[in-house]
């Protein structure tokens, strides 16, 4: 009988297995056909405000995907299963050409607001990003600055050798591309891996970025990512910043910029345009 359980337990187990197979090779499948479809994908545009130029100097590139049959897929339920996949490779591309070719105009207008993209591991390491990121600037006849990468602290300690993709971080800070570590406070950087890695900044997680005012811990969590990023040179933004009194306190905490509901939503690029143009002061 115990047997008999263990067998129904397992054959449950292996269905289950093959239903999330199945779900996600459809889900890659949509995925591969709305990148020929034009307006499956888009990109929303987040804006980064720094606290001494008291203006938002870059916006932060996020995947939006309208599904045909099942609407708006948020990108946390569709990234993790593309970076599995080569499919990745053609995403960013992607990601990158349209994000250039939305922002130029901004760049070049008196605003000067650049862009950030959220890459993967896999986009760095066996091909040559760096060339692509340099042709994809010339085409749009932009200088490297208006331009950022952002990769996530776990993703990048979870790599067994830092130096593949170490080398290309260092080829795009070197060329003038922006580097920032995501969701910083997350993943298990050592304080010797964090120092070899060429990178602009941190972007402090928005888990530690709340109650301020009252949550003393996270005050702390947040000064000393600060004194970490000072240590190494390297600048903060914090991330998730949804109440005023917490972006106040980022600022007071030394924080050079911000991110998050109080400063902007993620806009679609007209509505960003239009965000730009108002002037816009943070919480109104
Ligand atoms: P992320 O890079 O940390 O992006 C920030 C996420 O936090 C975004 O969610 C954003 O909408 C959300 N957010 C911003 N401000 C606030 C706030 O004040 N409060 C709250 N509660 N949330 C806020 P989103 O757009 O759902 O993206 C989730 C993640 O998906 C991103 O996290 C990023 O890791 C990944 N992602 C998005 N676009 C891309 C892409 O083009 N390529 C890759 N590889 N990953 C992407
Ligand atoms: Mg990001
Ligand atoms: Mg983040
Ligand atoms: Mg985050």
């Amino acid at each position: 009988d115990h047997a008999r359980h263990m067998f129904q337990q397992f054959a449950v187990f292996e269905n289950e297995m093959e239903l999330r197979v199945q779900h996600n090779l459809a889900l890659l499948g949509d995925l591969r056909r709305a990148l020929a479809t034009e307006g499956e994908l888009k990109l929303a545009y987040q804006p980064v405000r720094s606290f001494e130029q008291r203006r938002v100097t870059h916006v932060e590139a996020l995947l939006r995907w309208d599904h045909p049959q099942q609407g708006r897929i948020p990108p946390g339920d569709f990234v993790p299963i593309l970076e599995q996949s080569s499919l990745i490779q053609p995403i960013t591309d992607w990601v990158l050409q349209r994000a250039l070719e939305e922002i130029a105009p901004l760049w070049k207008s008196s605003a000067r607001v650049g862009v950030c993209i959220n890459v993967s591991p896999q986009n760095l390491v066996g091909r040559d990003f760096v060339g692509a990121v340099r042709k994809a600037l010339a085409r749009h006849d932009l200088p490297p600055e208006a331009l950022g990468v952002e990769l996530t602290e776990t993703q990048l300690m979870a790599q067994e050798s830092l130096g593949p993709i170490t080398e290309t971080l260092r080829a795009l800070t070197n060329a003038g591309v922006k580097v920032w570590l995501d969701d910083f406070g997350t993943g298990a950087s050592t304080l010797i891996r964090l120092q070899q890695l060429p990178a602009t900044g941190l972007k402090i997680d928005r888990s530690f970025t709340q109650d301020l005012a009252e949550n003393r811990r996270n005050r702390d969590l947040v000064r000393i990512s600060v004194d970490i990023a000072r240590l190494l040179g390297l600048e903060v933004i914090a991330e998730g910043i949804e109440e005023k009194s917490d972006y106040d306190a980022v600022s007071v905490l030394g924080c050079d910029a911000s991110q998050g509901y109080f400063v902007g939503h993620p806009l679609p690029i007209d509505k960003l345009a239009d965000f730009l143009r108002a002037g816009e002061t943070p919480g109104s």
